[in-house]
């Protein structure tokens, strides 16, 4: 089912200001669609709009074509997983799963064979006779998957189900999510703060910022063309290299005046309605080139992080800046040792330092 957000605007009445304002978005039937943005930018509030659990002070809600701002909750056809599982402690596995299906009268040999699909899907038919304390909370957390697929929702909304969970369940669940919607193709609509998370699931995500959307697009889009320099910041890390200064002719020179790189011809067209002006230069911490190359930046190593497949080699230049470099873990680097890192210039990103959109 597609679901499209039209001029969306929440305001609280507790609230003098609109939470969200101007919410223009569509997100296509099979689309796994993360919602991304720190603490309090209104993801939460997003989602529950589109549950129907928060009234929309503003714009249109429409599933496939019918507007459904007025519609109650429980007659959207949607499944929502929470961060907390709230499984029905005192119920076997297969009961909390069968719960809702009872609810509404569906017969008995119906609801077996949806529990039993979702079971097997999720692999968790060895517990379905167990109860939630007797399991572990990764089970747990498929169990509430569990329960929402029995009912076979037009659309899933997840606010952060994976976060209670420790890092390497996580990353195993990041798979099964991914594998549980391509096998049921449902229209998924996921809350997170995690980056990874987004990045590894979605289709396409939905980055927000202090109750606005700042960019909607392909994971790899926000890697390798963020639109902002708020998108540049949040995705990656180490978190890119940002460096101000100006575009004195075809050169770009730092407000120190110690460093001055020449963009590449293509850069510099994009560029050309800044000369003069000033800018800011980002620079992924991979996408430095051990060896000579064309532009470079010196510097003396001040400290590095050892992580096994890579090391981050943090890197004090002349003028006392500090940029983060990452090279494979098996190189040998010293701290205090002095280093020319050359950089790809195919890689540089340029941002306008008053609007900090994107230029080229
Ligand atoms: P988090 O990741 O911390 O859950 P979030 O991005 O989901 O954050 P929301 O929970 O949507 O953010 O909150 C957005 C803003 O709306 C916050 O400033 C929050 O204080 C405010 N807010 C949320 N719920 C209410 C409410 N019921 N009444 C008034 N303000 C609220």
């Amino acid at each position: 089912m597609k679901v499209t957000l039209n001029n969306i605007g929440k305001k609280y009445e507790s609230r003098e200001d609109f939470t969200l304002r101007n919410i223009n978005l569509e997100i296509e039937d099979k689309d796994f669609c993360v919602i991304l943005g720190p603490s309090g930018c209104g993801k939460t509030t997003l989602l529950r709009m589109i549950a129907g659990l928060n009234s929309i002070t503003e714009g249109d809600l429409l599933f496939g074509e019918k507007r459904v701002n007025k519609l109650a909750s429980k007659d959207r056809d949607i499944a929502m997983v929470f961060q907390s599982y709230a499984l029905y402690p005192h119920m076997t596995v297969y009961d909390n799963m069968a719960f809702s299906l009872s609810m509404r009268k569906e017969r008995k040999n119906v609801i077996n064979e949806r529990v039993m699909e979702a079971a097997k899907l999720l692999q968790i038919e060895n517990y379905l006779y167990s109860k939630p304390s007797d399991i572990s909370g990764g089970q747990r957390q498929r169990v509430a998957l569990g329960r929402a697929i029995v009912r076979k929702p037009s659309v899933f909304l997840m606010d952060e189900p994976l976060s209670n969970l420790d890092a390497k369940l996580r990353e195993h669940m990041r798979i099964e999510l991914v594998r549980i919607h391509k096998a049921l193709g449902t229209t998924s609509i996921y809350v997170t703060h995690d980056q990874v998370e987004a990045m590894t699931m979605a289709t396409k995500i939905v980055l927000m910022n202090d109750g606005k959307i700042q960019q909607v697009g392909k994971p790899y889009e926000f890697y390798e063309r963020p639109q902002n320099m708020f998108v540049a910041k949040f995705i990656g890390s180490p978190t890119i290299n940002t460096i101000k200064g100006k575009m004195e002719g075809k050169k770009f020179v730092s407000e120190d005046g110690m460093i001055s790189v020449t963009p590449s011809e293509k850069d510099l067209k994009a560029l050309a309605n800044h000369v003069g002006k000033d800018v800011y230069l980002g620079i992924r911490s991979e996408r430095f080139v051990s060896g000579e190359a064309e532009e470079c930046f010196e510097g003396t190593v001040d400290v590095i992080e050892v992580l096994g497949k890579e090391k981050t080699l943090f890197v004090k230049l002349k003028s006392g800046k500090d940029i983060v470099i990452t090279v494979p873990g098996y190189y040998a680097y010293e701290v205090g040792e002095k280093h020319t890192f050359g950089f790809d210039l195919d890689a540089l990103h340029f941002f306008d330092a008053e609007t900090e959109e994107r230029i080229n």
